[in-house]
């Protein structure tokens, strides 16, 4: 491997962002000003301890606390004003980290308890987004901002929001995602809702293969007709590594692949890694030994996401920061990452060329020496 050039600036490069939840990315000053105006109770009343408990909330092992940090955030996202807030303020703070190109998701039916229609939901969050995406322009930088409807794996309404996001697929809505537990709550309940968008031409995007083993996946590739997969990372469950030695710490030169994950491979399934929430929620026990290592190493077609940025106290830069400096990763990792991600953002082929040729490649690709004199 490549180290990064001591110099290689990791927020100053160009970055592809699939796998964020708008409701899982807000700032906590905001959290707190749309609490007050709420008049809703919050566990902690400055920035900084506020921000600490959802971290902590994140990381302490307990499912229940986990899901009370979503509690709170979706209850001060309940009207237009607070989802445009939040959503134009997302695209600002993922311009500051160097992402180029984002795909934002939520669950418009978590958004409802106000009293908003699902439509409405969707367009605050288009309102907040064009916003933010023209605030940076006129400061001179770029990004463009994509929309992912969730639905909730244990929800009935999952044939409503695929008929949602079709409705607005010329209106920056570019695909459907499932989320939520896993066990208990099979993909194949919400069969009907994936028709529905595999026959409309529609992508559709699962969370499988984090709180799940392999026949998440298979489900969420095989009968969800999945483009991508959300995490994915017990994929690593149908791989029989070799022996680890020094010129092979990943034991992937004798690596064996089960038949899932030869598919996964072989038809360069993207998976969506959010390696800090993934040693969080345990699906990992730590970066340096997160399965996106070994993924990346047997050609899966891997990308780096930050999940929810509040959550995990994250960035990606800082998911950058913890491959480079846990996982051994250098530029040349980080580059394949980043290229992967241009290519599979759900956007025209035209347009992901244009981002992957133009804008990610060049940064990427250390500058040979004497071309530039001094
Ligand atoms: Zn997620």
């Amino acid at each position: 491997m490549t180290a990064p050039e001591p110099t290689t600036d990791l927020a100053a490069l160009p970055k592809v962002l699939l796998h964020d939840h708008l409701d899982g990315g807000l700032r906590p000053g905001t959290v707190l000003e749309l609490a007050d105006a709420a008049g809703y109770e919050l566990p902690a009343s400055d920035e900084a301890a506020l921000r600490d408990w959802f971290v902590q909330g994140a990381t302490s092992g307990s499912l229940e606390r986990y899901l009370e940090t979503f509690r709170h955030t979706v209850a001060v996202m309940q009207t237009a004003d607070a989802l445009r807030r939040v959503a134009r303020e997302a695209v600002l703070d993922l311009a500051a980290d160097g992402v180029v190109h984002a795909e934002q998701r939520y669950a418009p039916e978590l958004h409802l308890a106000g009293g908003l229609e699902p439509q409405q939901v969707v367009d605050a969050v288009r309102a907040g987004l064009e916003e933010g995406v023209a605030e940076v322009a006129a400061a001179g930088g770029r990004i463009g901002v994509t929309q992912v409807l969730t639905t909730m794996r244990p929800s009935e309404h999952s044939t409503t929001i695929a008929r949602l996001a079709l409705a607005n697929r010329d209106a920056g809505v570019v695909a459907l995602d499932l989320a939520g537990p896993e066990a208990g709550h099979p993909a194949a309940r919400h069969a009907a809702a994936f028709r529905t968008v595999r026959y409309a031409s529609f992508p559709t995007t699962v969370h499988a293969g984090e709180g799940a083993g392999v026949t998440s996946i298979a489900e969420a590739v095989h009968l969800a007709g999945a483009l991508r997969i959300g995490h994915g990372v017990r994929l690593i469950d149908d791989v029989q590594l070799g022996a680890r030695t020094e010129t092979d710490p990943w034991g992937t030169d004798g690596a064996r692949l089960g038949h899932l994950a030869h598919w996964v491979r072989d038809q360069q399934i993207p998976l969506e890694v959010c390696p800090t929430s993934n040693v969080q929620t345990g699906a990992s026990s730590s970066i340096a030994e997160h399965p996106i290592t070994p993924l990346a190493r047997l050609g899966f077609a891997v990308t780096v996401n930050t999940d929810n940025r509040l959550m995990s106290g994250t960035s990606m830069t800082q998911e950058y920061a913890q491959l480079v400096e846990h996982a051994g990763w250098g530029l040349e990792e980080l580059r394949d990452v980043a290229l992967t991600a241009g290519w599979s953002a759900f956007l025209p082929h035209d347009q992901r060329e244009a981002l992957v040729e133009d804008v990610l490649r060049p940064a990427y690709t250390p500058r040979a020496s004497g071309r530039h004199r001094a």
